[in-house]
Protein backbone atom coordinates (compact mmCIF):
# COMPACT_ATOMS: atom_id res chain seq x y z
CA UNK A 1 0.00 0.00 0.00
CA UNK A 2 1.42 3.76 -0.47
CA UNK A 3 2.81 5.26 2.03
CA UNK A 4 1.04 8.59 1.30
CA UNK A 5 -2.60 7.01 1.68
CA UNK A 6 -0.94 5.60 5.17
CA UNK A 7 -0.71 8.84 6.86
CA UNK A 8 -3.33 9.21 9.41
CA UNK A 9 -1.61 11.91 11.55
CA UNK A 10 0.26 13.91 8.77
CA UNK A 11 -0.08 17.52 8.73
CA UNK A 12 -2.85 17.40 11.33
CA UNK A 13 -4.05 20.21 12.93
CA UNK A 14 -4.41 18.59 16.13
CA UNK A 15 -0.34 17.56 15.61
CA UNK A 16 0.50 21.76 15.20
CA UNK A 17 -1.57 22.38 18.36
CA UNK A 18 1.14 20.13 20.69
CA UNK A 19 0.31 17.92 23.13
CA UNK A 20 -1.35 18.67 26.40
CA UNK A 21 1.17 18.31 29.03
CA UNK A 22 -1.29 18.80 31.96
CA UNK A 23 -4.57 16.40 31.10
CA UNK A 24 -5.98 16.56 34.52
CA UNK A 25 -5.84 20.62 34.69
CA UNK A 26 -8.97 22.18 34.25
CA UNK A 27 -8.76 24.91 31.76
CA UNK A 28 -11.08 27.63 32.08
CA UNK A 29 -10.67 29.91 28.89
CA UNK A 30 -9.86 29.46 25.41
CA UNK A 31 -6.63 31.96 25.81
CA UNK A 32 -4.91 29.33 27.80
CA UNK A 33 -2.02 28.19 25.46
CA UNK A 34 -2.37 24.59 26.29
CA UNK A 35 -5.67 22.75 25.62
CA UNK A 36 -6.61 20.12 27.49
CA UNK A 37 -5.89 16.37 25.98
CA UNK A 38 -9.25 14.06 26.24
CA UNK A 39 -7.32 11.11 25.07
CA UNK A 40 -5.45 10.68 28.26
CA UNK A 41 -8.55 10.50 30.33
CA UNK A 42 -10.37 7.00 31.22
CA UNK A 43 -13.79 7.67 30.07
CA UNK A 44 -16.00 8.19 32.91
CA UNK A 45 -13.12 10.99 33.74
CA UNK A 46 -13.24 12.04 29.90
CA UNK A 47 -17.48 12.23 30.08
CA UNK A 48 -17.69 14.24 33.81
CA UNK A 49 -15.04 16.67 32.22
CA UNK A 50 -17.18 17.19 29.06
CA UNK A 51 -20.45 17.12 31.30
CA UNK A 52 -19.09 20.47 33.27
CA UNK A 53 -17.68 21.28 30.13
CA UNK A 54 -21.11 21.23 28.47
CA UNK A 55 -23.01 22.79 31.40
CA UNK A 56 -20.47 26.11 31.04
CA UNK A 57 -21.59 26.18 27.25
CA UNK A 58 -25.20 25.74 27.67
CA UNK A 59 -25.32 22.21 26.29
CA UNK A 60 -27.47 19.19 27.58
CA UNK A 61 -25.48 16.93 29.45
CA UNK A 62 -25.84 14.14 26.72
CA UNK A 63 -23.55 15.94 24.83
CA UNK A 64 -21.06 14.64 27.18
CA UNK A 65 -21.55 10.79 26.32
CA UNK A 66 -22.07 11.78 22.65
CA UNK A 67 -18.12 13.50 22.23
CA UNK A 68 -17.29 10.09 24.10
CA UNK A 69 -18.28 8.04 21.51
CA UNK A 70 -16.49 9.99 18.82
CA UNK A 71 -13.17 9.45 20.77
CA UNK A 72 -12.28 5.92 20.56
CA UNK A 73 -15.73 4.09 19.33
CA UNK A 74 -16.31 5.60 16.00
CA UNK A 75 -13.16 8.27 16.32
CA UNK A 76 -12.26 11.15 13.90
CA UNK A 77 -9.42 13.49 13.61
CA UNK A 78 -11.14 16.18 14.60
CA UNK A 79 -14.34 18.50 16.52
CA UNK A 80 -15.41 19.84 13.37
CA UNK A 81 -15.88 16.18 12.25
CA UNK A 82 -18.06 15.27 15.27
CA UNK A 83 -20.83 16.24 12.63
CA UNK A 84 -23.47 15.20 15.07
CA UNK A 85 -22.67 17.86 17.19
CA UNK A 86 -24.00 21.68 16.60
CA UNK A 87 -21.85 23.47 15.11
CA UNK A 88 -20.73 26.25 17.39
CA UNK A 89 -20.34 23.82 20.31
CA UNK A 90 -17.33 21.84 17.84
CA UNK A 91 -15.85 25.27 18.05
CA UNK A 92 -16.38 25.60 21.37
CA UNK A 93 -14.75 21.86 22.06
CA UNK A 94 -11.92 22.83 20.06
CA UNK A 95 -10.81 25.72 21.72
CA UNK A 96 -10.77 23.97 24.78
CA UNK A 97 -9.45 20.11 23.90
CA UNK A 98 -6.90 18.79 21.57
CA UNK A 99 -7.57 15.20 20.15
CA UNK A 100 -3.62 14.39 18.98
CA UNK A 101 -2.92 12.03 16.35
CA UNK A 102 0.21 9.96 16.04
CA UNK A 103 2.15 10.68 13.34
CA UNK A 104 2.69 7.19 10.77
CA UNK A 105 6.34 7.63 9.98
CA UNK A 106 6.51 4.16 8.15
CA UNK A 107 4.49 1.29 7.02
CA UNK A 108 5.14 -2.25 6.23
CA UNK A 109 3.33 -5.03 5.06
CA UNK A 110 4.26 -8.98 5.15
CA UNK A 111 3.43 -11.32 2.39
CA UNK A 112 1.49 -13.40 5.41
CA UNK A 113 -0.19 -10.04 5.93
CA UNK A 114 1.00 -8.95 8.94
CA UNK A 115 1.38 -4.86 8.92
CA UNK A 116 4.17 -2.81 11.02
CA UNK A 117 3.65 0.75 11.95
CA UNK A 118 6.09 3.35 12.74
CA UNK A 119 4.34 6.21 14.72
CA UNK A 120 6.43 9.68 15.46
CA UNK A 121 5.10 11.33 18.60
CA UNK A 122 4.87 15.10 18.96
CA UNK A 123 8.25 15.21 20.71
CA UNK A 124 9.88 13.37 18.02
CA UNK A 125 10.32 10.24 18.96
CA UNK A 126 9.16 7.07 17.80
CA UNK A 127 7.61 3.75 18.45
CA UNK A 128 5.95 1.00 16.82
CA UNK A 129 2.79 -0.96 16.55
CA UNK A 130 2.20 -4.66 14.57
CA UNK A 131 -0.83 -5.89 13.74
CA UNK A 132 -1.06 -9.84 13.12
CA UNK A 133 -3.85 -11.32 11.60
CA UNK A 134 -4.34 -15.01 12.80
CA UNK A 135 -7.43 -16.37 10.77
CA UNK A 136 -9.96 -14.57 12.77
CA UNK A 137 -8.36 -12.80 14.97
CA UNK A 138 -5.89 -9.65 14.26
CA UNK A 139 -3.55 -9.09 17.09
CA UNK A 140 -2.22 -5.80 17.98
CA UNK A 141 0.85 -5.72 19.41
CA UNK A 142 1.60 -1.94 20.92
CA UNK A 143 4.46 -0.27 22.67
CA UNK A 144 4.29 1.15 26.22
CA UNK A 145 7.68 2.92 26.29
CA UNK A 146 9.65 4.93 23.59
CA UNK A 147 12.96 2.56 24.36
CA UNK A 148 13.78 -0.05 27.28
CA UNK A 149 15.66 0.77 30.46
CA UNK A 150 15.81 -3.60 30.80
CA UNK A 151 18.80 -4.36 28.65
CA UNK A 152 17.87 -8.18 27.74
CA UNK A 153 21.05 -9.51 26.20
CA UNK A 154 18.60 -10.56 23.14
CA UNK A 155 16.64 -7.78 22.25
CA UNK A 156 17.23 -4.80 19.99
CA UNK A 157 15.39 -2.53 21.94
CA UNK A 158 16.91 -2.64 24.38
CA UNK A 159 19.77 -1.82 22.76
CA UNK A 160 18.37 1.81 22.19
CA UNK A 161 17.95 2.39 25.84
CA UNK A 162 15.28 3.86 27.16
CA UNK A 163 13.65 7.45 26.26
CA UNK A 164 10.74 8.02 27.67
CA UNK A 165 7.18 6.58 29.31
CA UNK A 166 4.54 6.71 26.79
CA UNK A 167 1.07 8.42 27.87
CA UNK A 168 -1.86 7.02 28.09
CA UNK A 169 -3.12 8.52 25.60
CA UNK A 170 0.17 7.29 23.27
CA UNK A 171 -0.79 3.78 24.39
CA UNK A 172 -4.38 3.34 23.53
CA UNK A 173 -3.67 5.90 20.51
CA UNK A 174 -1.43 3.41 18.70
CA UNK A 175 -5.17 1.36 18.18
CA UNK A 176 -6.89 4.81 17.21
CA UNK A 177 -4.79 5.28 14.61
CA UNK A 178 -5.49 2.25 12.98
CA UNK A 179 -8.99 2.89 13.53
CA UNK A 180 -8.51 5.98 11.72
CA UNK A 181 -6.82 4.30 8.66
CA UNK A 182 -9.09 3.75 5.40
CA UNK A 183 -9.92 1.09 5.75
CA UNK A 184 -10.24 0.95 9.52
CA UNK A 185 -7.97 -1.81 11.22
CA UNK A 186 -10.02 -3.39 14.59
CA UNK A 187 -8.34 -5.42 16.97
CA UNK A 188 -9.60 -8.40 18.49
CA UNK A 189 -6.53 -8.94 20.70
CA UNK A 190 -3.98 -6.82 22.25
CA UNK A 191 -0.86 -7.68 23.91
CA UNK A 192 2.00 -5.36 25.51
CA UNK A 193 4.95 -7.21 23.67
CA UNK A 194 6.28 -3.83 21.58
CA UNK A 195 8.58 -1.61 22.97
CA UNK A 196 9.25 -1.24 26.39
CA UNK A 197 8.39 -2.67 29.57
CA UNK A 198 4.59 -1.75 30.49
CA UNK A 199 4.97 -2.23 34.11
CA UNK A 200 7.15 0.09 34.38
CA UNK A 201 4.97 2.73 33.12
CA UNK A 202 1.75 1.58 35.03
CA UNK A 203 0.73 5.13 35.59
CA UNK A 204 -0.38 5.36 31.97
CA UNK A 205 -0.64 1.70 31.32
CA UNK A 206 -3.33 1.31 33.78
CA UNK A 207 -5.76 3.97 32.12
CA UNK A 208 -4.57 2.71 28.76
CA UNK A 209 -6.04 -0.57 29.65
CA UNK A 210 -8.76 0.71 30.88
CA UNK A 211 -9.38 2.96 27.67
CA UNK A 212 -8.80 -0.19 25.41
CA UNK A 213 -11.46 -2.64 27.35
CA UNK A 214 -14.10 -0.01 28.29
CA UNK A 215 -16.83 -0.41 26.28
CA UNK A 216 -17.47 3.52 25.38
CA UNK A 217 -14.10 3.56 23.98
CA UNK A 218 -12.08 0.64 22.43
CA UNK A 219 -14.04 -2.11 23.83
CA UNK A 220 -11.70 -5.07 23.43
CA UNK A 221 -12.57 -7.72 25.94
CA UNK A 222 -10.00 -7.74 29.22
CA UNK A 223 -9.35 -11.73 28.49
CA UNK A 224 -8.40 -10.78 24.69
CA UNK A 225 -5.27 -7.89 26.68
CA UNK A 226 -2.40 -9.32 28.01
CA UNK A 227 0.40 -7.73 29.47
CA UNK A 228 3.91 -8.96 28.91
CA UNK A 229 6.38 -8.20 31.63
CA UNK A 230 10.04 -9.81 33.10
CA UNK A 231 8.35 -9.52 36.37
CA UNK A 232 8.31 -6.23 37.97
CA UNK A 233 6.46 -7.31 40.53
CA UNK A 234 4.60 -3.97 41.94
CA UNK A 235 3.23 -3.60 38.43
CA UNK A 236 2.40 -7.69 38.59
CA UNK A 237 0.51 -6.68 42.26
CA UNK A 238 -0.98 -3.34 40.45
CA UNK A 239 -2.72 -5.86 37.64
CA UNK A 240 -3.70 -8.35 40.10
CA UNK A 241 -5.54 -5.86 41.97
CA UNK A 242 -7.54 -5.02 39.09
CA UNK A 243 -11.07 -6.53 38.79
CA UNK A 244 -11.02 -6.97 34.92
CA UNK A 245 -9.62 -10.22 33.81
CA UNK A 246 -6.77 -8.77 31.67
CA UNK A 247 -3.76 -11.35 30.84
CA UNK A 248 -0.24 -11.27 31.89
CA UNK A 249 2.59 -13.20 30.43
CA UNK A 250 5.80 -13.61 31.97
CA UNK A 251 9.12 -13.12 29.86
CA UNK A 252 11.00 -15.87 31.54
CA UNK A 253 13.46 -17.12 29.27
CA UNK A 254 15.58 -19.13 31.59
CA UNK A 255 14.56 -21.67 34.69
CA UNK A 256 17.61 -20.53 36.51
CA UNK A 257 18.63 -17.43 38.32
CA UNK A 258 22.12 -17.92 37.05
CA UNK A 259 21.12 -17.93 33.50
CA UNK A 260 18.79 -15.54 33.80
CA UNK A 261 20.97 -12.82 35.45
CA UNK A 262 22.73 -13.49 32.28
CA UNK A 263 20.27 -12.94 29.61
CA UNK A 264 17.95 -10.56 31.77
CA UNK A 265 19.53 -8.02 34.25
CA UNK A 266 16.36 -7.76 36.13
CA UNK A 267 16.66 -10.51 37.29
CA UNK A 268 19.00 -9.28 39.77
CA UNK A 269 16.29 -6.67 41.34
CA UNK A 270 13.47 -9.69 41.44
CA UNK A 271 14.82 -13.05 41.15
CA UNK A 272 13.17 -15.84 39.34
CA UNK A 273 11.44 -17.52 42.68
CA UNK A 274 9.91 -14.04 43.23
CA UNK A 275 8.54 -13.93 39.86
CA UNK A 276 7.37 -17.10 40.20
CA UNK A 277 5.66 -16.35 43.28
CA UNK A 278 3.70 -13.57 42.03
CA UNK A 279 2.56 -15.65 39.62
CA UNK A 280 1.32 -18.14 41.81
CA UNK A 281 -0.83 -15.47 43.93
CA UNK A 282 -2.23 -14.16 40.48
CA UNK A 283 -5.62 -15.51 40.43
CA UNK A 284 -5.68 -15.78 36.46
CA UNK A 285 -3.73 -18.06 34.20
CA UNK A 286 -0.37 -16.65 33.29
CA UNK A 287 1.54 -17.40 30.60
CA UNK A 288 5.40 -18.34 30.41
CA UNK A 289 7.23 -16.83 27.40
CA UNK A 290 10.63 -18.11 26.62
CA UNK A 291 12.79 -17.08 23.68
CA UNK A 292 15.09 -19.95 22.31
CA UNK A 293 18.48 -19.34 22.51
CA UNK A 294 20.22 -22.61 20.58
CA UNK A 295 22.67 -24.04 22.82
CA UNK A 296 21.77 -21.68 25.73
CA UNK A 297 18.55 -22.18 27.11
CA UNK A 298 17.03 -25.14 24.82
CA UNK A 299 18.68 -28.43 26.70
CA UNK A 300 16.90 -31.35 27.96
CA UNK A 301 17.96 -30.20 31.68
CA UNK A 302 16.04 -26.88 30.80
CA UNK A 303 13.12 -28.28 29.75
CA UNK A 304 13.01 -29.69 33.14
CA UNK A 305 13.43 -26.92 35.23
CA UNK A 306 11.19 -25.38 33.15
CA UNK A 307 8.16 -27.80 33.07
CA UNK A 308 8.73 -27.39 37.08
CA UNK A 309 8.38 -23.91 37.41
CA UNK A 310 5.58 -24.08 35.20
CA UNK A 311 3.42 -26.62 37.06
CA UNK A 312 4.17 -24.77 39.97
CA UNK A 313 2.09 -21.73 38.74
CA UNK A 314 -0.24 -23.87 36.25
CA UNK A 315 1.26 -22.16 33.64
CA UNK A 316 0.93 -22.00 29.86
CA UNK A 317 4.36 -21.92 28.09
CA UNK A 318 4.56 -20.26 24.97
CA UNK A 319 7.89 -21.03 23.00
CA UNK A 320 9.29 -18.04 20.48
CA UNK A 321 11.71 -18.98 17.85
CA UNK A 322 14.24 -16.37 18.36
CA UNK A 323 13.90 -13.89 15.83
CA UNK A 324 17.44 -13.77 13.67
CA UNK A 325 19.89 -11.50 14.12
CA UNK A 326 19.02 -10.12 17.03
CA UNK A 327 20.84 -8.47 20.00
CA UNK A 328 23.70 -10.03 21.30
CA UNK A 329 25.45 -13.50 19.32
CA UNK A 330 22.86 -15.72 19.93
CA UNK A 331 21.90 -18.54 17.07
CA UNK A 332 18.15 -19.66 16.82
CA UNK A 333 17.26 -23.00 17.82
CA UNK A 334 16.32 -25.87 15.59
CA UNK A 335 12.93 -25.99 14.89
CA UNK A 336 13.30 -30.09 15.51
CA UNK A 337 14.68 -28.79 19.08
CA UNK A 338 12.04 -26.45 19.37
CA UNK A 339 9.42 -29.21 18.84
CA UNK A 340 11.53 -32.04 21.30
CA UNK A 341 11.59 -28.96 24.33
CA UNK A 342 8.03 -28.91 23.18
CA UNK A 343 7.57 -32.46 23.60
CA UNK A 344 9.80 -32.51 26.97
CA UNK A 345 7.21 -29.64 28.72
CA UNK A 346 4.34 -31.98 27.37
CA UNK A 347 6.04 -35.34 29.07
CA UNK A 348 6.15 -33.17 31.90
CA UNK A 349 2.68 -32.24 32.42
CA UNK A 350 2.77 -28.66 30.55
CA UNK A 351 1.17 -27.08 28.36
CA UNK A 352 2.99 -25.13 25.45
CA UNK A 353 2.37 -23.69 21.82
CA UNK A 354 5.04 -22.90 19.65
CA UNK A 355 4.56 -19.60 18.46
CA UNK A 356 4.67 -18.97 14.58
CA UNK A 357 7.39 -16.40 13.00
CA UNK A 358 5.39 -13.90 11.10
CA UNK A 359 6.57 -10.97 9.03
CA UNK A 360 9.67 -12.16 8.67
CA UNK A 361 10.06 -10.20 5.43
CA UNK A 362 9.54 -7.25 6.48
CA UNK A 363 11.54 -6.92 9.59
CA UNK A 364 8.46 -7.43 11.57
CA UNK A 365 10.62 -7.75 14.83
CA UNK A 366 9.55 -5.10 17.52
CA UNK A 367 12.74 -3.07 17.56
CA UNK A 368 13.82 -3.17 14.29
CA UNK A 369 11.73 -0.41 11.99
CA UNK A 370 12.82 1.92 14.17
CA UNK A 371 16.41 0.43 13.96
CA UNK A 372 16.12 1.08 10.52
CA UNK A 373 15.02 4.34 10.28
CA UNK A 374 17.28 5.98 12.92
CA UNK A 375 20.17 4.10 11.13
CA UNK A 376 22.11 3.35 13.99
CA UNK A 377 23.29 0.08 12.62
CA UNK A 378 22.70 -2.69 9.81
CA UNK A 379 18.94 -3.87 10.64
CA UNK A 380 19.44 -6.07 13.65
CA UNK A 381 16.06 -7.93 14.89
CA UNK A 382 13.94 -7.70 18.55
CA UNK A 383 10.95 -9.38 19.79
CA UNK A 384 9.03 -11.98 17.18
CA UNK A 385 5.61 -11.40 18.30
CA UNK A 386 4.21 -13.76 15.45
CA UNK A 387 1.39 -16.10 17.17
CA UNK A 388 0.19 -14.40 20.18
CA UNK A 389 -1.61 -16.92 21.29
CA UNK A 390 -1.37 -16.37 24.83
CA UNK A 391 -3.57 -19.53 26.64
N1 LIG B 1 9.15 -5.84 28.27
C1 LIG B 1 8.11 -6.81 28.08
C2 LIG B 1 7.32 -6.63 26.80
C3 LIG B 1 8.06 -6.33 25.53
S1 LIG B 1 9.04 -7.62 24.80
C4 LIG B 1 8.64 -8.19 28.18
O1 LIG B 1 9.86 -8.36 28.19
O2 LIG B 1 7.87 -9.13 28.33
C5 LIG B 1 7.88 -8.83 24.29
C6 LIG B 1 8.48 -10.23 24.14
O3 LIG B 1 9.38 -10.30 23.02
C7 LIG B 1 9.29 -10.65 25.36
O4 LIG B 1 8.99 -11.96 25.72
C8 LIG B 1 10.71 -10.53 24.81
O5 LIG B 1 11.60 -11.28 25.57
C9 LIG B 1 10.53 -11.03 23.42
N2 LIG B 1 11.71 -10.79 22.57
C10 LIG B 1 12.59 -9.79 22.66
N3 LIG B 1 13.57 -9.91 21.73
C11 LIG B 1 13.29 -11.01 21.01
C12 LIG B 1 13.91 -11.67 19.89
N4 LIG B 1 15.04 -11.20 19.34
N5 LIG B 1 13.35 -12.79 19.42
C13 LIG B 1 12.21 -13.27 19.96
N6 LIG B 1 11.57 -12.70 21.00
C14 LIG B 1 12.10 -11.58 21.54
Amino acid sequence: MDMDQMRPGADSPSMAAGVSQAPQRSLGTASDEVRENLLDLVPADAEARLQSFAAESGEPAYRAAQVVRRLWLNPVDSFAEMTDLPVTFRAQLDAHFVLPRLKLAAHQRSTDGTQKFLFRLHDGQTIETVAIPDGNRLTFCISSQAGCALQCSFCATGLMGFSRNLSPSEIAGQVRELALLDPPLRPTNIVFMGMGEPLMNWRAVGPALTILNDPRALGIGARHITVSTVGILPGINALAERPEQFRLAISVHAPSDELRRELMPVNTRYPLASVIDAAKAFDRRVTFEYVMLGGVNDSPDHSRELAALARECRAFVNLIPLHPGGAGNFTPTSEARIAGFARELRAGSVEVAVRKSRGMDIAAACGQLRTERTRRRAPRSAEEHADVDVA
